[in-house]
């Protein structure tokens, strides 16, 4: 059941900003996974009509970072759309482009009645700014899309993957978005949760990140 759908377009105002979002460099946590994320898992799918293989294993290469980054979590692999929990597609995005919006990926999800996270739909715009990203390109939109897939808003501080403006960003996922994903998704993720079976809320809205990230 779909009770709320949300969507983050990326290099646009941030809608998760709050006034208690303040100096520390933090990354906000948005969303915690439900009961599709019991078994430690979540399933995801690569649309493969709008793009090559070298785009494919791109998105393949991000998502498997966050895959060997995060223990506890598992992301795994399906060819069809309509049993992922995630999907990744592609579009060409000239038509934002000529809107004026300058946006590299969006990510929309999904809510059960209780107001967990199941389902989200990372798009991923090849042309956003009016020309063709490269791979590596690619692969660091899908890292940071993922990151909001998983539960996370945005970092406060530029040089850091989930920093708003990607160009501001890094592809690089570091302990802080690895910490927030875990707490996040806590009541899974988290080191003495691993067994719990009903999914509940992290206490925190936002994680601080250590000086040295
Ligand atoms: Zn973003």
């Amino acid at each position: 059941m779909l009770a709320a759908a949300s969507s983050d377009k990326d290099n646009d105002n941030n809608e998760y900003l709050s006034e208690d979002f303040e100096e520390e460099n933090s990354i906000q946590i948005c969303c915690t996974w439900g009961n599709d994320l019991q078994d430690g898992k979540l399933t995801y799918n690569i649309d493969d009509t709008d793009s090559s293989k070298e785009e494919q294993d791109a998105v393949r290469n991000a998502i498997e970072e966050w895959d060997s980054k995060i223990d506890p979590l598992d992301l795994e692999r399906v060819s069809t759309m309509t049993v992922s929990d995630i999907t990744i597609e592609f579009r060409d995005g000239s038509e934002e482009t000529k809107r004026g919006e300058e946006i590299a990926g969006q990510t929309t999800t999904t809510f059960d009645q209780y107001d967990f996270l199941d389902n989200a739909r990372v798009t991923i715009l090849k042309e956003p700014y009016g020309y063709e990203l490269d791979t590596m390109a690619i692969e660091q939109v899908a890292k940071h899309e993922m990151g909001h897939a998983l539960g996370l808003g945005h970092a406060n501080f530029d040089g850091n993957l989930m920093a708003q403006k990607v160009n501001d960003g890094t592809d690089n996922i570091s302990e802080c978005e690895i910490k927030a994903v875990i707490e996040a998704n806590y009541w899974k993720l988290g080191s003495y949760n691993r067994d719990n079976t009903y999914p509940s809320y992290p206490e925190d809205a936002s994680v601080i990140c250590e000086d040295d990230q």
